[in-house]
């Protein structure tokens, strides 16, 4: 069911948009204001929330009034708050700013292509999230055993990737393995960086 954060956005968007479309739309859809403040979810994005947390605090985190940018892992904030930063300004252009990104499960490698539209007087973005590949994850992803003699460090604490949560092998720096059970049960002493592949993808430099 399509929520919104106050009755100017319900206008706004409705003004642009078939609500009941929007709402129907097999996407994950939302809308943010130019803080990032998350002022729409339609239901696919609803969703999207539960099955990627499960838990309600996750689907808290990513609902309405929530902060988008504040929700997302810190190392990816800045790369997300400088694509909607420079997303065509409404009505200059056909073509949405795009992104990939990945959110797998445990068993299940999943992208999502997102697409992100400008509202009219600079009043935010909309974001449609579409499930662009989703398949058992392959040989590349072969699962671990949550060893801690091979994952934490001396300080006690995990390297899981913020973005593909592999997780950093300690005696060999350059791996980086997949460890279901940690993409299952998030642990509490999780560093959430990003690993070197991602920080090239994410990397603000580079694009
Ligand atoms: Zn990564």
């Amino acid at each position: 069911m399509a929520e919104f954060a106050d009755q100017a956005y319900a206008r706004l968007l409705s003004d642009i948009f078939t609500l009941e479309q929007l709402d129907a739309h097999p996407d994950s859809i939302f809308a943010l204001d130019p803080g990032g403040r998350i002022v729409f979810v339609n239901a696919g994005w609803d969703a999207f929330a539960r099955d990627n947390g499960g838990q309600p605090a996750v689907a808290d985190r990513w609902g309405v009034g929530s902060n988008y940018l504040d929700a997302l892992a810190p190392p990816l904030a800045p790369f997300y708050r400088e694509l909607f930063a420079r997303t065509p300004r409404y009505g200059t252009t056909l073509n949405p700013a795009s992104h990939e990104y990945e959110c797998s499960s445990a068993t299940v490698y999943r992208r999502f292509a997102m697409l992100v539209y400008a509202l009219p007087e600079d009043q935010g973005h909309l974001v449609v999230n579409s499930r662009s590949i989703e398949r058992p994850h392959g040989p590349e992803r072969k699962p671990r055993a949550p060893r801690a003699s091979r994952y934490v460090d001396r300080n006690g604490l995990i390297h899981q990737c913020a973005h593909c949560r592999r997780v950093r092998h300690m005696s060999d720096g350059g791996r980086w393995d997949w460890v279901p059970d940690w993409v299952e049960h998030p642990q509490n002493n999780a560093s959430h960086g990003l690993c070197p592949v991602c920080m090239d993808y994410y990397s603000l430099d580079a694009s």
